[in-house]
């Protein structure tokens, strides 16, 4: 599975801060950006880009921290949801496989070459990427969520799990099947009512994978467990001051 990632890092191109969420190459890695970050004199915090000082302070985010954060990128959610913003999926083979037999029909081919996936492929692939910078736009705190995720895993001694953290927060976000919605069952044909046959999409769990096997799995545990952390500190404090 391709991976994207929206690159927050800076380049030295552009003296070191590029415009947040809105950045789609690959390079410098966050390792590289951060190495450059803590060597930094100038640490002035900016409300539309991403320099040096963002890179430290998310580094030191402890989990209680990281986790109110994750609270409230989930609230954005919930809004940008209501508002019809939906999390992009990645084109299926059969999306892919659908699209390279219109394209050839178009074209008048007697067949369906390479050619005619590849230009599928390619199609839905813009398709995913504007959608992801959609998305991204929406959820303010995500940049600076997944720029924490992406820091402890490469201080964690897994840059290779960097490229997952983004794929794996709109996963935690909406973790629902798509083709379901969340209900484990189809409908009966033309009513909103649901029928007994479970959902193919997901086996009848409601649910998709998380991306990234035990990787993406782990990231999720770690979200999950300073959500819960977050939570109980918020209590504890409410309880101390009633
Ligand atoms: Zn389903």
């Amino acid at each position: 599975m391709v991976v994207h990632r929206l690159e927050t890092s800076g380049c030295a191109a552009s003296g070191g801060q590029l415009k947040k969420a809105d950045q789609m190459n690959e390079t410098p890695t966050t390792q590289e950006r951060y190495a450059i970050a803590i060597r930094s004199s100038s640490l002035r915090v900016q409300a539309t880009y991403q320099g040096d000082a963002d890179y430290l302070i998310a580094a030191g985010w402890s989990k209680s921290r990281f986790g109110a954060a994750l609270m409230r990128l989930h609230s954005e959610w919930d809004s940008a949801e209501r508002r019809g913003c939906q999390i992009p999926r990645q084109a299926t083979r059969r999306q892919i496989a659908q699209l390279a037999c219109e394209i050839a029909t178009q074209q008048k081919a007697g067949k369906v070459t390479e050619a005619h996936s590849a230009a599928a492929r390619q199609r839905l692939e813009e398709g995913f990427v504007a959608e992801l910078k959609e998305t991204m736009r929406a959820l303010r705190t995500l940049p600076e969520v997944r720029l924490h995720m992406e820091l402890r895993s490469t201080l964690d001694g897994k840059p290779e799990v960097e490229q997952l953290c983004c794929a794996v927060l709109l996963h935690w976000l909406k973790p629902s099947c798509p083709i379901c919605n969340g209900r484990k069952f189809q409908l009966k044909p033309w009513t909103d009512e649901l029928s007994g046959n479970v959902c193919g999409g997901c086996a009848g769990t409601g649910q998709v994978s998380p991306p990234g096997g035990d990787e993406g799995r782990a990231l999720l545990s770690y979200l999950d467990d300073c959500v819960n952390i977050a939570r109980q500190s918020i209590r504890a404090r409410i309880f101390c001051n009633a």
